[in-house]
């Protein structure tokens, strides 16, 4: 990867040549960039973007690839314990059960909205947004769903999640025999998969695509 720094403003220029710097404010001309070049403010380092190759294909594949790892990672077990002979195995979805059923409906709901809802949700928006790309199909719809899924960003918390999980594995392993499940093996592999799309999955290239500009994003 090469390191590009953005070029200073210069007069007269039709605003959709120009970017600001998100750290610093200062405007500059859009530079042209190749295929895995970074973008840097020259004042003060910040990295405006990275443009990236095939973004639309790379991503798909990892949406796929988290869709799948989705249901494995919600209802297969994380952990299970022995306790005086008894064993129980826990999933994501029996922990927001058990709240619910432990008359904890409140948090039942916060906990099934951030850890189950709105991660598949965001998925179903990034692979609709895609498409959308992908098939030169509804695009006006792909604007509109890329728009929720950065509302819903915040809002997704698997690595809350997970450390909540971390933390009670340590704090039950000395009162029970624990064993780690597949789920959480899943749970971890979604996790990082997430993680790898927010970075492949360059928000730039995403909006000049479903404007119709980035001609080659869907290559
Ligand atoms: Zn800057």
């Amino acid at each position: 990867m090469s390191d590009s720094a953005a070029p200073q403003l210069s007069p007269e220029l039709p605003v959709e040549h120009l970017i600001a710097c998100h750290e610093c404010d200062l405007l500059m001309r859009k530079p042209n960039t190749g295929y895995d070049e970074r973008v840097e403010c020259p004042r003060c380092g910040f990295e405006l973007y990275t443009h990236r190759h095939q973004v639309v294909r790379r991503s798909l594949a990892l949406v796929v690839a988290a869709l799948l790892l989705y249901v494995p990672a919600n209802f297969l077990p994380i952990m299970r314990l022995n306790l005086l002979g008894q064993s129980s195995e826990d999933t994501v979805w029996s922990g927001v059960l058990g709240l619910y059923e432990s008359g904890m409906q409140g948090i039942a709901a916060v906990v099934f909205l951030c850890s189950m809802a709105v991660p598949l949700l965001k998925l179903l928006c990034q692979l609709a947004v895609l498409l959308s790309i992908r098939l030169d199909l509804g695009r006006s719809y792909g604007l509109l769903l890329y728009r929720i899924y950065h509302h819903l960003r915040e809002w997704g918390m698997l690595e809350v999640y997970l450390m909540g999980i971390l933390v009670a594995m340590v704090k039950l392993a000395d009162l029970a025999d624990l064993s780690l499940g597949v789920g959480l093996f899943c749970f971890v592999a979604l996790l990082l998969v997430q993680a790898w799309l927010e970075v492949s999955m360059a928000p730039h290239q995403i909006w000049q695509a479903l404007a119709g500009e980035d001609v080659h994003a869907g290559d």
